[in-house]
């Protein structure tokens, strides 16, 4: 379960710890350009060729406030119940290393862009097995959110004679990103995981991000530590950085859970220090101790204004931002009857909840669109590697599919196969059905004459039926079925056999 179990000290106190962490998540904002020059945000685009005199760092270069970046870092601010900060301030942070050609990186420190925001999470708890139970709304805090550039990136594998050489991709140096940082208010992996998966949603129903994390355009830290329950005193907290998988997360946080209350369990004191997690050992390890950690001497960016923002503006972005996917869960589970594990993946990102409303709109079948679009058509998109915005079945195409097996045109089976030949060829369902043959037999004179045919064929099955084995109906019906190469209307076909069997005549 979520909750420690208790611990009982070699001396023999009884202790029950509780997890406390807080995240901080960098996203990349997708603006075509930098923060701060016109050099294109590209990610597959050669290696430092996305680089000009600003992102470069070389002396007298200006940099220029991009305002787009602007824009998207406030949506994201609102929609993440922050107050937006009139003036906010850009500050150099101060710290040497070799994907940093400036010596420095603009970011906001005292006064960032937005603070003191809330956000409302649908979050349960893990059960032994993995299944998420106990599902139910909670607010986590927001401490701030502020705007800054991204570094360049080291390499140091990979390329030829990385044993004795690094290098160095600037194309990154200068890219927007914001920075998420969460109030301590975790108390569980699970509730750390829920709210960085809704996070990320948030920013994809705003289209501020992308959220590609293998990428490195959604990036996620974590501050760690325990407390015995009903302690208010923080303990000393690790942190554990470059988590890019949720799952990664996810393990790192209870690893490292485990991991300091052995520590303390065994008289040991935790050390305040940045931790990687190791995906195939399984643990975090240290990479250095806060002892050695930097001082970034902030001080305000001399070369940028304090960044002003008309009030009325700031309400103009509040009121035209869409849904959010928090709200949308709760509509979907009111208005179509959804459990809380469908409606979270249906909403999952704009694109799928915008297919499954139409399909359910379309077809009047909501239960049944959700059905389809989590069964076979997600399986089809997995296997063919599409995103469901290139689904070759269209919410229409699927929604005709759904009336036809709902008013018993075809039956569950046919349209299978159907959708399976739409999505291959993506012709009209009237089309496909027509072309495969595979109309459902619902007209009784011709099912009538099969099953003549059948019992003629068949007179010691129809005594055994007539003398009371009524399990001969389903050898009966597999022969109807075999005939109509599995087209026979199931309700018809049972009703019309039993009356047929039945009378003597
Ligand atoms: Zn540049």
């Amino acid at each position: 379960m979520v909750r420690s179990a208790g611990y009982t000290r070699p001396g023999g106190a009884f202790m029950e710890f509780e997890p406390v962490i807080g995240l901080e998540v960098h996203a990349q904002l997708l603006t075509r350009s930098k923060l701060f020059c016109g050099c294109s945000t590209w990610f597959g685009a050669p290696p430092n060729s996305n680089t000009c005199p600003v992102c470069l760092g070389l002396p007298g270069a200006l940099p220029v406030l991009n305002h787009e970046a602007v824009n998207m870092a406030v949506k994201a601010a609102l929609a993440l119940g922050c107050s937006v900060n009139p003036i906010s301030i850009f500050a150099r942070k101060n710290y040497f290393y070799p994907d940093l050609p400036k010596g420095y990186q603009i970011s906001q420190f005292d006064r960032p862009l937005g603070e003191r925001g809330c956000v409302k999470v649908l979050s349960g708890e893990r059960a032994d097995g993995g299944k998420i139970i106990n599902r139910r709304e909670k607010g986590f805090g927001i401490t701030r959110l502020h705007m800054e550039e991204d570094a360049g990136k080291s390499i140091h594998e990979g390329l030829p004679q990385t044993d004795t050489k690094s290098y160095v991709n600037l194309n990154r140096s200068g890219v927007p990103l914001v920075e998420i940082v969460s109030e301590p208010d975790f108390r569980s992996s699970q509730e750390a995981y829920d709210y960085v998966v809704q996070l990320r949603k948030t920013l994809l129903y705003l289209g501020v991000c992308d959220g590609n994390m293998e990428e490195g355009s959604f990036r996620c830290d974590a501050n760690v530590s325990i407390r015995p329950i009903g302690a208010t005193k923080l303990g000393t907290k690790v942190e554990i950085k470059n988590l890019n998988s949720f799952r990664f997360l996810q393990k790192a946080l209870d690893y490292e859970i485990e991991r300091q209350k052995q520590v303390v369990l065994q008289g040991g004191q935790i050390r305040q220090e940045t931790r990687l997690w190791d995906e195939s050992e399984g643990k975090t390890f240290a990479m250095r101790s806060k002892e050695e950690a930097h001082d970034y001497r902030y001080f305000p960016e001399p070369d940028l204004p304090p960044l002003k923002l008309d009030l009325n503006w700031i309400e103009e972005v509040r009121n035209s931002l869409p849904e959010m996917p928090q709200v949308k869960l709760q509509r979907f589970m009111a208005e179509y009857a959804l459990k809380d594990d469908d409606a979270l993946l249906l909403t999952s990102t704009p694109a799928i909840s915008e297919y499954f409303e139409a399909c359910a709109r379309l077809s009047g079948n909501p239960r049944a669109s959700a059905n389809w679009i989590m069964g076979d058509l997600a399986y089809a998109l997995k296997s063919s590697g599409h995103e469901i915005q290139d689904c070759p079945v269209t919410p229409n195409h699927l929604a005709a599919l759904i009336r036809k097996v709902d008013s018993g045109e075809i039956s569950g089976k046919i349209a299978k196969m159907a959708f399976e030949e739409i999505y291959r060829s993506g012709e009209e369902p009237e089309v496909v059905i027509k072309r495969l043959g595979i109309v459902q037999v619902s007209d009784e004179a011709s099912l009538a004459a099969v099953i003549d045919r059948i019992m003629a064929a068949n007179p010691k099955q129809v005594a055994e039926f007539r003398s009371g084995k009524d399990r001969v109906l389903g050898y009966f019906v597999g022969q109807v079925m075999k005939e109509t190469k599995g087209q026979a209307n199931p309700g018809i076909l049972n009703d019309l056999l039993k009356r047929k069997l039945v009378s003597s005549s």
